[in-house]
């Protein structure tokens, strides 16, 4: 399980207590693969957080995206729970509610309306049904290696097996879960990404099928591959020219590349986008949003959407808390962000040179990538990953050695090799994580 048993020994006995009547020992499959196990958490604050055998770690996981601002921020906590003592849920409309979607309708260019929901997958959903009702076409086309939610119609080809997926230019359309609705498949098509060629010979002869395009704008899921320079841009012409509704998720990118996400620091308006996680800094709250003549249908009532627990007061509350902090001062906060995850990107690249260890380092500040190619591969210098397929040159087997070597030095990371800044990470942080890299780099790769 671990080469150092002992310093975990409270998580290790959670573990094995927890799986007795929780399936796994974890609430959610992704953790079943955390390194060096699914360790067990006591509290948070800033970058930090603590596990309960009271190990400090700087934390780039950030729960897995939605801190932006950091482990409990004051203001953040404070805006929740003052709600909270105002009632839990009221099932019916607070006044909370259309002070953040005018909120995220000034921020967001496509946003025209905007409905609010718990997770992102659901979102995601919403999105996938509004652009079939509107299209009146039933096939979604998604691109290898990206994620949208564990649902049965869009869970497909997030990692699949090369030896399974087909040929590169036209991939099979692989379900990531035994179990999934086997009609489903038929209606999702799986392009590789980043490739403007293929999806314009795709949609040239199968237009009149496709409903909608969904996909990350930067491909945050697998190896945060930036969009290829005018990628974005064609995709919209495309769509535009065949009456496909093209769908930004932004669940991660989502006020994280920029305030208005990445269609923002891109210029590119979708016609639908869905946010998520860092939109409320760590409250389950999500959105749905995106032009009138598609939202319309929903507040039509001719699309269904609905949940008990959407626009939760408390969690209103702390998005709103949070859209304060992320516009205090011009928005700030987004270049002390890129100056932080810079300084760590660069500081990074330096120990792979000075160790001579072959590495790609890949993104933007708020989000980067790192992996360490497989012996041999022959991937050009800057950056190297364009898509799904050559992400497969990297070695995951030496990143998870990697991933567990760090966080027994107090750094925590994705075993996926994604690293997720916060504006309180600051240039401490950034030392003494590259410190551990360079003990790693020199006693453990
Ligand atoms: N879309 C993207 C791009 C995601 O990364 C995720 C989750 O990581 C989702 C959708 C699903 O969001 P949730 O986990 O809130 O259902």
């Amino acid at each position: 399980m671990t080469a150092t048993p002992e310093r975990y020994a409270r998580s290790i006995a959670d573990l094995t207590r927890s799986k007795k009547t929780l399936a796994g020992g974890v609430s959610s499959n992704v953790r079943l693969g955390d390194k060096p196990f699914p360790l067990f958490f006591d509290r948070g604050l800033g970058s930090h957080l603590w596990d309960v055998d009271g190990n400090e770690y700087i934390d780039y996981v950030l729960g897995r995206g939605p801190l932006l601002l950091g482990h409990t921020p004051k203001e953040v906590v404070q805006a929740t729970v003052d709600q909270l003592w105002r009632g839990q849920i009221y099932a019916a409309q607070h006044e909370l509610e259309y002070e953040l979607s005018e909120r995220v309708s000034r921020i967001i260019p496509c946003a025209d309306l905007v409905r609010f929901g718990i997770s992102g997958s659901e979102a995601v959903h919403g999105a996938l049904r509004l652009a079939r009702a509107a299209t009146g076409r039933q096939t979604v086309l998604k691109f290898e290696g990206q994620y949208h939610g564990w649902l049965d119609n869009i869970l497909y080809s997030l990692s699949p097996d090369p030896t399974r997926a087909g040929h590169a230019l036209h991939p099979a359309t692989l379900a990531e879960s035994s179990g999934q609705f086997s009609g489903a498949d038929s209606h999702v098509v799986v392009l590789p990404w980043n490739n403007i060629e293929v999806l314009s010979q795709y949609l040239e002869q199968h237009h009149n099928e496709i409903a909608a395009i969904i996909t990350e704008p930067v491909m945050c899921n697998t190896a945060v591959i930036p969009p290829l320079p005018g990628y974005l841009e064609a995709m919209r012409d495309l769509c535009t020219q065949h009456g496909v509704v093209l769908i930004f998720d932004e669940v991660i990118t989502g006020f994280r590349l920029s305030l208005a996400g990445a269609q923002g620091r891109f210029n590119i308006k979708p016609d639908l986008t869905i946010f998520g996680k860092a939109i409320a800094n760590g409250m389950p709250i999500s959105c749905l949003a995106g032009r009138e003549q598609f939202m319309g249908l929903i507040a039509q009532g001719k699309v269904g959407h609905g949940g008990t627990y959407n626009s939760l007061p408390a969690a209103v509350a702390g998005a709103i808390a949070t859209l304060d902090l992320l516009e205090k001062d011009g928005a700030a906060v987004y270049d002390t962000l890129e100056t932080t995850g810079q300084s760590l990107m660069q500081g990074i690249r330096n120990l792979t040179a000075k160790h001579d260890i072959q590495a790609v380092i890949q993104g933007y500040g708020a989000i980067f990538y790192l992996g360490f190619p497989v012996q041999g591969a022959n991937l050009p210098v800057g950056q190297a990953i364009t898509d799904y397929r050559s992400s497969l040159a990297m070695d995951n087997d030496l990143y998870t050695i990697f991933v567990s070597a760090m966080v027994d030095r107090g750094v925590r990371i994705i075993p996926r090799g994604n690293w997720f800044l916060s504006s309180a990470h600051n240039q401490a942080d950034v030392e003494s994580t590259l410190k551990a890299i360079e003990e790693v780099f020199a006693e453990v790769i």
